[in-house]
């Protein structure tokens, strides 16, 4: 096959329609900036989907994937591997948690968090206690039982009858969660920043008000950091920067800094009900994956990568701001760290695609957080250049859609 034709047509004759990848096809990155096939560079603030947590290429990484490979690719868990073993000591001593257990995906790592904390209330209160409660806009994961809980109803369309036992409430509205909550929840599963569903972030008095409502009725608290975690919003979790500690963890996206691997971090009291057989994964714990994530934990974790995402994240939102009142596009940007997000005004609603798609056209590589919200999730140590040049260029964006 000549590199001719693998372009962009062919994702319409071979792929599934899932998707709707954009018209260049990215062949290298390095550091914030990414190359497609006609060689056209792009400063990337999107980081796949705030995934790629030291840009690309990282030589750290680079380094830590090659001696893994050289070493060992896979054993299975029916034996466990020194990465994988590393990695868990080392969220355990960075964490609330005493007990990992590794996935592949943010999706597996939620649909172990959902099954231990039914098992665990199986296994102390009975088999009534079962019910779940998550919040609207929420997002979770595309699986069965993941898109069940999210709360975003158009993800389960067509693919009931979804499982039982899952309830939603408003989030940030307390009152909402009392009125849902009995002796029968097993679980509050909450994102303390919502993502997908538009950088909206948990206030104090809300996330406290769910720890002490599961205090109070004998439920986990839940916390999907998939997308908050490993230093993306300023702190190694954003639960350390609540002050808020959940009972339940799950972890992936930056993670493995753009290696899938995603993570279930738990109490070992509550980690005592996943007992042998009771659950599994074939590639959890890869070592591939592990070595890749010890890197990447082992960068982010250091106090001066973290203050270096305050800093980056205040010249970034003060250069998006200051677009927005230039052009009026966008009501608030909010977030924390570098996970941002502008909020489009009423006279731009709806239109958030065509500014990431105008994005591409000025070479630079945003996201969007459904349809009113401009998200960015850049590189945790991007220079500092790059976000004035990437400011630049998504001016020139704005200006053309504004035109
Ligand atoms: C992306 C995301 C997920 C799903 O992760 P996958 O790796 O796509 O399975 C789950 N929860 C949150 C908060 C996410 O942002």
């Amino acid at each position: 096959m000549t590199k001719q034709e693998i372009n962009r047509e062919l994702f319409d004759d071979v792929m599934v329609p899932n998707y709707a990848p954009g018209k260049i096809i990215p062949v290298k990155g390095k550091g914030s900036r990414v190359w497609d096939q006609d060689g056209r560079e792009f400063v990337d603030l999107a980081g796949g989907i705030a995934v790629t947590s030291l840009g690309h290429a990282h030589p750290g990484l680079v380094s830590a994937l090659q001696d893994q490979a050289e070493k060992l690719w896979h054993l299975s868990n029916v034996l466990t591997n020194e990465p994988a073993l590393k990695l868990a000591k080392t969220l355990c001593d960075l964490t609330f948690a005493d007990r990992v257990f590794f996935a592949n995906s943010g999706g597996e790592a939620n649909e172990a968090a959902f099954k231990l904390a039914r098992r665990y209330a199986w296994e102390h209160y009975g088999a009534e206690k079962n019910e779940i409660i998550s919040f609207r806009n929420s997002f979770h994961g595309r699986t069965l039982f993941t898109v069940s809980v999210g709360g975003q109803p158009k993800y389960l369309e067509g693919f009931e009858p979804a499982p039982g036992g899952i309830h939603h409430a408003d989030f940030n509205d307390l009152a909402s969660v009392e009125a849902l909550i009995s002796d029968k929840t097993c679980a509050i599963v909450v994102e303390p920043i919502q993502g997908e569903g538009g950088i909206m972030p948990g206030t104090q008095a809300f996330l406290e008000g769910l720890r002490a409502l599961c205090d109070k009725h004998n439920a986990l608290l839940v916390f999907d950091e998939v997308q908050t975690g490993v230093g993306r919003a300023g702190h190694l979790y954003a639960y350390q920067m609540y002050g808020v500690t959940p009972d339940i963890l799950s972890t992936a996206k930056s993670l493995g800094g753009g290696f899938p691997v995603g993570a279930m971090l738990t109490t070992s009291g509550i980690a005592a009900s996943l007992g042998v057989g009771t659950h599994g994964s074939t590639y959890g714990g890869n070592p591939l994956a592990c070595a890749v994530a010890q890197k990447v934990i082992d960068t982010v974790s250091q106090p001066e990568i973290l203050k270096g995402v305050k800093v980056r994240s205040e010249r970034l939102k003060k250069g998006l701001m200051s677009i927005g009142e230039r052009y009026g596009v966008f009501s608030e940007v909010r977030g924390a760290g570098l996970l941002l997000g502008g909020v489009l005004t009423d006279a731009w609603k709806g239109k958030a695609k065509d500014f990431l798609n105008a994005g591409i056209d000025e070479g630079v590589m945003v996201l969007i957080a459904g349809p009113n919200v401009i998200r960015l999730a850049p590189s945790l140590i991007i220079p500092e250049s790059d976000i004035d040049e990437a400011l630049t260029r998504f001016e020139r964006a704005v200006k053309k859609v504004c035109a």
